[in-house]
């Protein structure tokens, strides 16, 4: 009878530790393999190469690894490398490495699809099928921390939370993945070089806030209109700016961080005087910066983004008030790789 054997990175150090205890070997072996799994993040029992013969195959008699298999990697004209990820139950997720001369940026997924319902965003047409597990996430790190040392001769530099998915309706293999992400013991990647991108989940930053992990927040505001952020991200309807700015007062007095607020311009929607003021009134209680995300059409109709003189007369207004403003350009589109293009085509059609 074929037994379902148990996937070993559930297991802890200490609990690997006892499981050689328990066959009579050494204690140090578990530090051994955890560090394989972890660190060194292999996926065979094979390449444990310290360990004799015998225990790899001990190793893969009780236990399987349940990992991540890049399915196609895609590089776009701009450097830009986009990951079609296969998790072990066959659903696919996408991650992406974004270059900078001084950064390397990844940018990785933390649902399968989405249960909000953002109306310019791709991923939104995706059903949520299920949350990653905090393997499945530190997992896109790890590949994508090899792909940058491959190709770019450096590691990842920074990691942001903006791929599939709302990192914050998964909270809590959210906080494993970074802890382990940021551990020594993990990738050793500083929390103050992550950023979890959230649409404005009021609760979820307060518990974040109270987590002390020490990552930096970003939100994905749009509008500072309640009327106007409903009709382009309805949950809106229910979790308001006003509960989402009382998380962010609650957030900064916590934390102390410069909250990040990603922004794009669009015509007729949110491109008169009066959003720009809504804007500087909204964010301006804490030291905030703004990024200008370039819309990236998803589909024919709907969204059309503004023309560069609006989007100076968002930057100029900003800068007046003394808030930090960046326009981002977008990168990786012909790879479906930008901002809100992550929809994972072969899953969708
Ligand atoms: N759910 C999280 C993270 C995923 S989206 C969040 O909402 O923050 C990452 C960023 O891309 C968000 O700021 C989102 O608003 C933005 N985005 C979504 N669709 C986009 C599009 N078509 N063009 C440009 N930015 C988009």
């Amino acid at each position: 009878m074929q037994v379902d054997k148990k996937d070993i990175r559930i297991l802890s150090k200490d609990e690997l530790r006892e499981f050689f205890v328990s066959l009579g070997e050494k204690a140090f072996r578990g530090n051994q393999v955890y560090e394989w799994l972890w660190k060194k993040s292999v996926y065979s029992f094979e390449d444990m190469t310290n360990l004799s013969q015998d225990l790899r195959h001990l190793l893969s008699a009780h236990f399987v690894i349940n990992h991540i298999e890049v399915d196609q990697m895609q590089r776009s004209e701009d450097g830009t490398i986009k990951n079609a990820v296969r998790l072990h139950d066959g659903l696919v997720v996408e991650s992406v490495l974004i270059p900078t001369e001084n950064r390397t940026t990844a940018c990785v997924s933390s649902q399968v699809g989405c249960s909000l319902d953002c109306k310019f965003c791709a991923t939104a047409r995706l059903k949520r099928m299920r949350n990653l597990n905090p393997d499945e996430i530190y997992d896109q790190v790890a590949a994508l921390n090899k792909e940058s040392r491959l190709y770019f001769n450096r590691p990842l530099s920074n990691i942001v939370f903006m791929g599939m998915g709302e990192p914050l309706m998964n909270y809590k293999n959210l906080v494993k993945a970074v802890e382990k992400i940021s551990s020594p013991e993990g990738l050793g990647i500083s929390p103050k070089r992550i950023t979890v991108s959230t649409s404005g989940v009021p609760k979820m930053i307060r518990q974040l806030a109270e987590e002390g992990l020490g990552v930096k927040l970003a939100v994905s505001l749009h509008s500072a209109i309640d009327s106007t952020r409903t009709r382009i991200m309805p949950f809106n309807e229910k979790l308001n700016l006003k509960e989402l700015r009382s998380s962010l007062e609650f957030w900064y007095s916590k934390t102390k961080s410069r909250i990040t607020y990603e922004y794009v311009v669009w015509e007729g929607i949110n491109d008169k005087g009066k959003d720009i003021e809504a804007l500087i009134h909204f964010c301006r209680f804490a030291p905030a910066k703004v990024n200008l995300i370039e819309y990236n059409p998803i589909d024919e109709g709907g969204f059309k983004q503004a023309s560069p003189q609006v989007v100076r007369q968002y930057v100029n207004a900003l800068e007046s008030a003394g808030i930090t403003v960046t326009i981002r350009r977008s990168r990786g589109q012909d790879i479906d790789a930008a901002c809100g293009q992550l929809a994972n085509k072969a899953q969708r059609d």
